[in-house]
């Protein structure tokens, strides 16, 4: 690997961090194969005149409960990091000492000899005593920091964007065509997520798409049992 390659993975790898960009692709999959199944249940049960409203429901329900979801699972993951801190803050005043031994006793545990790891934690306490342990003792970053509202919004957008590609696919077919239809955007859609996946994670292209199609192919293949069953 050239050195500008190597630059450019790290640059890539520092982008991939943010939070909001996972819960995006997460999302748009989510609405993708939750809309297509509902849409490919209500086409193979024969009420294919449902399916624009059923579609329009699904995509209004389906990121309704996304953006909640995703806010409270990352609130609380703020609400964790934000006790840390605190429980940090009140052990750096009460035993600075202590807390100095600990970052040490990291170090030395991550390979440093025991003369540089005092060093390092000296150095590190003197500049940012708490940033050292947020990093170093808790592994909190900047860089991946709960960000609930962000989460929130970008997979309610996300999956309105990804529920919206199989409804495409029910409105556009003739009533034989409709299932087909449906499962040819959802495919098509998922195809670009995992793609898009596969990218961000830096992940083998071909192993990513197909896990990302096989998963979704599957869920949809369970509700057009379903819907064929209701239909009998
Ligand atoms: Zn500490």
């Amino acid at each position: 690997m050239s050195i500008e390659a190597v630059y450019q993975r790290n640059e890539h790898h520092r982008g991939s961090k943010s939070g909001w960009l996972r819960a995006a692709v997460l999302g748009a999959n989510d609405g993708l194969v939750s809309n297509a199944s509902l849409l490919i249940g209500i086409a193979a049960a024969g009420r294919v005149s449902f399916l624009p409203v059923a579609g329009l429901a699904g995509i209004a329900a389906g990121s309704m409960s996304m953006a909640v979801g995703e806010y409270i699972s990352v609130q609380s993951q703020a609400d964790i990091e934000a006790s840390d801190r605190q429980m940090e803050i009140d052990h750096l005043a009460i035993d600075p000492i202590g807390e100095l031994e600990e970052l040490t006793q990291i170090y030395q545990e991550r390979g440093l000899s025991r003369e540089l790891a005092e060093q390092v934690a000296n150095t590190l306490t003197e500049k940012d005593a708490l940033s050292a342990h947020l990093r170093d003792e808790l592994g909190h970053s900047e860089t991946n920091k709960a960000q609930p509202a962000l989460a929130a919004v970008a997979s309610a957008i996300s999956f309105a964007l990804g529920a919206t590609v199989p409804l495409i696919g029910a409105l556009i077919g003739g009533t034989s065509t409709k299932v087909t239809l449906i499962v040819l955007f959802a495919m098509l859609g998922l195809f670009s997520t995992g793609a898009i996946s596969s990218r961000l994670a830096g992940s083998p292209f071909i192993k990513t798409v197909l896990r990302v199609l096989i998963g979704g192919g599957i869920g949809m293949a369970i509700t057009a049992g379903i819907g064929a069953l209701v239909h009998i």
